[in-house]
């Protein structure tokens, strides 16, 4: 299990260039996904609590030596994991507090939108 990082997303679902491979890596990036745009910036703008689980199926097709990662693989992989993200996202609702105290909701006190949010 890794804590942190940075999650480059691209759009998908695809497996990456060697070429993007090389590039993501090269800037420090960790991650490499389909999912997490617009939906972080959208919670951000709605003082919502946001936060990602990545379930890392392979490294990189071009981070590796060779032919790289099949589609048969990811999913063999993710299969063997999705009882693990299961219960981890249970684990996690079931420990959220009922009051927040993190800076989420204050996040955009003091900005001016052109909207109203949601009480
Ligand atoms: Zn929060």
């Amino acid at each position: 299990m890794t804590d942190g990082g940075t999650l480059v997303v691209i759009e998908g679902p695809r497996f990456s260039s060697r070429a993007e491979s090389r590039w993501f890596s090269g800037n420090g990036w960790s991650i490499v996904g389909m999912t997490g745009f617009p939906e972080s910036v959208l919670a951000r703008e709605l003082a919502l609590c946001y936060t990602s689980i990545s379930l890392v199926t392979d490294h990189d097709a071009g981070v590796e030596a060779g032919e790289g990662v099949t589609h048969d693989e990811v999913l063999s992989f993710f299969a063997t994991n999705v009882g693990r993200m299961r219960s981890l996202v249970a684990d996690v609702v079931a420990a959220l507090p009922e009051e927040r105290t993190c800076p989420c909701p204050t996040a955009l006190d003091g900005l001016k939108l052109p909207f109203d949010l949601p009480g």
